[in-house]
């Protein structure tokens, strides 16, 4: 199978380290607040990947952390931890708001069809292996105490920036906006390994360590956890591509500094969901979730759909209007499978089924390639050559991966016919609108006004609403 390694900035034949086994790694949410649809199709990404691998015959090891402590607003070692800034919100304890917003995390997850890891883990229940690394790191020269923290001393490193391609005047944390020169650190880049609170601090989650009372830094979970669980290589190692610097980065830093070898070796990284109006972010307050999506009339797997459309090292941008598609297609799919379904006869015709399902595996083969391989199913569908046991076998079989649950759902009813009508004038009205033919684009919407339908104009894009009556 090809994949692209982040670390080399090619696309790669995947090797694992055991022939047939491979161990992988996922960095988790911060249970800080609701995991939004940008999030989720991160987590779609590695649920492809992990199905793929199992597909093509590998068995999988996936750990996955689930961030609870640690992580503070600015992404670095400055701001506040972003459990903290939850806890002043809601007035709950870090524990109370890291268990509702886990629960709700795997609530989306599940919605979505992706498998949970076979080890999830939060960052609170692993403190000793954190102490451990960073005991050994201290002693062996890579950490030091400043001002009461332990920090990580990257000068002791000759390939640090290795993930970043060496853009290392990018990188400096100092000019980062909104990140504060600390005067703690050695070198700016320096990283924190753990906080020790001070008696003014109101820290909720401490734990006693060599150093004093304190938490652990986001970075070393992850290190802890995978190093932990999966023992001291793994194969895979993936997330947003917001990780790559300076979480994974730091995570290379400290795991083989730690390891004294070679830690990780493919780096998988998922581009970002974008909104209309630039990335999509949980801390700038209003984000949209797949619970929502499903309060609004979507059914989640439209989205899931949505996501297998494009390749995952594309970004992709959500509107409601591209949605609304994805839902159409996704229910024209379930219709078709279950016309299938209804009508089944032949007998499998067994070249043919090689034939597809080869195509099939070859384009996830080719670094993931979702959206070739719905070009396959919908092949199948329209072929006639196929006969409908054929067809339902290559099904069943893309399903182990693609997940949508295509032969388990009864058909939901919906006016398609209308939705579609819509969808084509909103679409109309906005090619108008980059036209500057303001009339026109006005003219259609009195039109569908005259007809019960409401356009409102979102930063998502055009929604509508259907007049009762
Ligand atoms: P967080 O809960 O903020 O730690 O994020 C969870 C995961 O979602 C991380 O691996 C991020 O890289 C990823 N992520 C964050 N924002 C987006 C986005 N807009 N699109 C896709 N993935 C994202
Ligand atoms: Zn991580």
């Amino acid at each position: 199978m090809k994949l692209y390694n982040t670390l080399t900035r090619k696309i790669e034949e995947f090797i694992p380290i055991d022939k047939n086994h491979v161990k992988m790694y996922t960095c988790g949410p911060t249970v800080y607040h609701y995991a939004h649809i940008g999030n989720i199709r991160n987590y779609i990404g590695h649920d492809i990947l992990e199905k793929t691998l199992s597909y093509i015959g590998y068995s999988v090891t996936r750990a996955m952390n689930i961030t609870d402590v640690g992580h503070l607003t600015s992404d670095s070692d400055s701001g506040q931890d972003k459990m903290e800034v939850a806890k002043k919100r809601e007035h709950k304890s870090a524990l109370e708001i890291a268990k509702f917003y886990t629960k709700e995390f795997f609530h989306d997850f599940d919605l979505v069809n992706c498998k949970r890891p076979e080890i999830v883990s939060s960052a609170t229940e692993n403190i000793d292996i954190y102490i451990q690394i960073i005991e050994k790191l201290l002693q062996d020269g890579y950490a030091y105490l400043s001002g009461g923290n332990v920090y990580f001393d990257i000068s002791k490193l000759t390939d640090y920036y290795v993930l970043t391609n060496h853009q290392e005047d990018k990188m400096v944390v100092g000019v980062r906006e909104g990140v504060e020169v600390d005067t703690k650190k050695k070198n700016q880049a320096d990283f924190a390994l753990w906080f020790t609170t001070s008696k003014f601090e109101n820290h909720e989650l401490v734990w006693d360590s060599p150093w004093g009372k304190g938490y652990p830094g986001w970075h070393i979970e992850c290190s802890g956890i995978s190093i932990k669980y999966l023992g001291e290589t793994i194969d895979i190692h993936g997330g947003g591509v917001d990780n790559i610097f300076p979480h994974h980065t730091n995570e290379i830093a400290q795991s083989e500094a730690y390891l004294g070898h070679k830690w990780c070796n493919y780096w998988f990284h998922n581009e970002h969901l974008l909104d209309e109006s630039g990335k999509m972010s949980k801390s700038h307050g209003e984000f949209l979730t797949i619970s929502l999506l499903q309060k609004k009339g979507y059914h989640p797997l439209a989205y899931r759909l949505f996501c297998l459309s494009s390749h995952y090292r594309k970004q992709l941008v959500f509107s409601y209007n591209n949605l609304d598609r994805a839902e159409i297609t996704y229910k024209k799919l379930l219709r078709k499978v279950k016309m299938i379904q209804e009508n089944q006869e032949g007998e499998l015709q067994e070249q043919l089924y090689q034939q597809y399902q080869t195509h099939f595996q070859e384009a996830l083969e080719q670094d993931l390639n979702t959206a070739n391989a719905l070009t396959v199913l919908y092949d199948v569908l329209k072929e006639e050559t196929l006969n409908n046991t054929t067809k339902l076998a290559l099904i069943q079989n893309f399903e182990t991966v693609l997940s949508l649950d295509l032969l388990e759902r009864e058909e939901i009813e919906i006016d398609d016919d209308l939705k579609e009508y819509i969808m084509d004038k909103i679409e109309k009205r906005n090619q108008a609108k980059r036209e500057k033919n303001y009339s026109l684009a006005d003219h259609i919407r009195q039109e569908l006004l005259n007809e019960g339908i409401i356009l409102k104009d979102t930063k998502e894009g055009t929604l509508y609403e259907v007049e009762k009556g």
